[in-house]
């Protein structure tokens, strides 16, 4: 049911239903735990017809697309490339035209570093009916399970979202502007360049003994919140053999973090 390019075939073989104008709700599935999907995300889900997913969708939030939906997964996975976007894009033009009630699935929140901005852009364009229903984003859904404040009115106080992925040859972040002090850095998508960001940072003039949290599979029950400083960060990703999905929080909050796996973090959360 989820190999690539099924659903494209699958759909354009089905019938269009004629006088029902078919839609796409680009909707967030939050970092992973079901309970963390909205009311509205859920509604979306139940009434949807064709769901299209990513890799970052938990089984879970899977385990609640009805049975009937045809179910398109379009990320990567061991032994296969992801799909294209340009090919993301024509699927969603295609199901929609056919009539279909499409359902945009992405991790975290669709708008936050996951291409939902484009997928909104290329459907609006083409005159398909798109909605936008927010999830529940990997800095605060993992903050939240790590028990980080991401502002703290001593400590922080702002927030800013980056993604780590510094492209070979691309422009550079300003780093002056990410090295504030009184500021929380959360990094998506930085786990292979860790040590890169952090000696950044610490030439920017952030403190080496800056605290920085480490959050695997934030709010799975496989979970784990590793603690570093920027001086360590590099050490600690390759010793803890941290993995994707992983998040940073970087900036003095980050010393607030129950740090250990799933276990431990229940213990504490129960014994709070
Ligand atoms: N749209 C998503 C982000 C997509 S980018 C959102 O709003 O959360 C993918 C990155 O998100 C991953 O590389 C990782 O840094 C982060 N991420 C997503 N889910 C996560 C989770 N459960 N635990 C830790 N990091 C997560």
């Amino acid at each position: 049911m989820s190999r690539p390019g099924f659903g494209l075939e699958f759909l354009v073989r089905r019938v269009p239903r004629p006088g029902d104008a078919g839609s796409v709700a680009l909707v967030g599935a939050g970092p992973g735990d079901p309970d963390l999907l909205t009311v509205r995300a859920l509604r979306a889900l139940e009434r949807a017809e064709v769901v299209v997913y990513d890799r970052l969708v938990s089984a879970g939030i899977l385990a609640m697309v009805p049975h009937g939906a045809a179910r398109v997964d379009v990320g990567k996975a061991p032994g296969r490339s992801a799909m294209t976007q340009p090919r993301i894009n024509a699927l969603l033009l295609e199901a929609a035209r056919a009539g279909w009630r499409v359902v945009r699935l992405k991790g975290g929140d669709p708008m936050v570093f996951g291409r939902g901005g484009e997928e909104l852009e290329y459907l609006r364009r083409h005159g398909i009916a798109v909605e936008v229903v927010p999830g529940i984003t990997a800095a605060t859904g993992c903050a939240a399970a790590a028990g980080i404040p991401l502002t703290h009115r001593d400590v922080a106080h702002s927030a800013v979202l980056v993604a780590g992925q510094l492209a070979q040859g691309a422009e550079e972040p300003d780093w002056a502007a990410l090295a504030r002090p009184g500021q929380t850095v959360v990094v998506y998508m930085g786990v292979r360049t860790a040590g890169r960001i952090a000696q950044a940072l610490i030439a920017a003039g952030r403190p080496p003994h800056t605290p920085v949290a480490i959050i695997e599979n934030g709010t799975r029950p496989d979970q784990r919140v590793v603690p570093a400083t920027l001086g360590t960060l590099a050490a600690v990703v390759t010793e803890a053999a941290i993995r994707n999905p992983a998040l940073l929080v970087v900036g003095e909050v980050a010393a607030l973090a129950r740090t250990g796996g799933a276990d431990a973090v229940s213990e504490k959360r129960i014994s709070a």
